[in-house]
């Protein structure tokens, strides 16, 4: 390659620097596996009765090198679970059991989570089991009780002696209620990190939201709830997985190019897909990673979001796993 004529010599460098620095073209566009490292921070077993097979090659196709397992608590019949409609995480997930058997079953690709209905009075002995068993997250809290309630400091505490972080699902008027007052458990637990997640977490990135509405289409107004929250305290982090983090983005980009520039060390990828191909435009997954890699402000920042700020907040040490296997069809 020769520079073209009518550029200097300073402008052919300038520009092959930029061709080396601009990002590889999504998997979902290209229909290939990304050759960058990717955790995603957010999924399931038996998502929607999905089977390990489907799953598989779900997150291979997605060019996932690592991802979360994270489990739903035991099927109870309480106000907690809205009397049993919200067992399975509302979704037919998978359990404590099935999440580590699959870890255990495919170590390179998988870890996973410890997770229990936090207002049962064996909470604290069952997520405890499986932190000593390996349990990376304390996740998903998905359950109808207070953001502040005394049940999730039981959580915080044991994700403190664990050294682990908790995600917690926050929907307006059904889980986690209560955002506007979660800055106390930051507070209380500042060596506990937190991981926000869903549609009351991501529609508040906006000052002028509105608690009703779940999947907000109005131009941002940055300071909402969640963009303090993130800027205030160091313990808590965004995950940007589901039609929520998806939403957050596409319903304003200027806004969102932004929000992932000035928290690019608090942000997560994480797909909370329960597609059963793993490539767009049916996959929300490959949606998610294809926004986060043209709104991210420069390179470093998509790094940091893709693998870096997970590998950092759940320890996995050591190099960079190589990219997963091509998909098994
Ligand atoms: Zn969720
Ligand atoms: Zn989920």
């Amino acid at each position: 390659m020769t520079p073209h004529p009518q550029l200097s010599r300073r402008d052919f460098l300038a520009a092959s620097a930029l061709l080396i620095l601009t990002p590889k073209l999504p998997a979902a566009e290209s229909g290939t596996a990304a050759a960058e490292p990717i955790i995603d921070i957010h999924q399931h077993t038996n998502y929607s009765g999905r089977t390990d097979e489907q799953f598989i090659a779900h997150q291979r196709a997605m060019g996932v090198s690592k991802t979360i397992l994270l489990p739903a608590g035991s099927p109870v019949e309480r106000p907690s679970t809205h009397l049993g409609k919200s067992n399975g995480l509302a979704a037919q997930c998978g359990g404590n059991q099935s999440v580590m058997e699959l870890a255990r079953q495919y170590p390179k690709e998988f870890v996973f989570g410890a997770n229990e209905v936090s207002d049962l009075p064996t909470a604290r002995t069952e997520i405890e089991k499986y932190l000593k068993l390996g349990a990376v997250i304390i996740a998903e809290q998905k359950f109808s009780l207070d953001c502040d309630s005394e049940f999730i400091e039981i959580v915080a505490g044991l994700a403190q002696d664990y050294g682990v972080p908790v995600l917690m699902h926050f929907q307006h008027d059904t889980y986690n209620m209560g955002i506007e007052r979660f800055h106390k458990i930051l507070k209380k637990f500042p060596k506990v990190n937190f991981i926000g997640h869903a549609q009351t977490w991501w529609g508040n990135i906006d000052r002028n939201h509105d608690q009703k509405v779940l999947y907000p289409v109005t131009p941002v107004t940055a300071g909402g709830i969640t963009d303090r929250l993130l800027s205030d305290y160091p313990n808590m982090y965004g995950d940007l997985s589901a039609g929520s983090g998806l939403n957050s983005m596409l319903r304003d980009e200027e806004h969102a190019r932004g929000f992932l520039g000035r928290h690019q060390n608090q942000l997560l990828f994480g797909s909370d897909c329960n597609d059963r191909i793993g490539r767009g435009p049916g996959c929300q997954g490959a949606q998610i990673l294809a926004a986060v890699r043209r709104l991210a402000p420069y390179p470093k920042a998509l790094r940091k979001i893709l693998y870096d700020n997970a590998a950092r907040l759940l320890k996995m040490t050591g190099k960079a796993p190589p990219p997963p296997p091509p998909s098994a069809q």
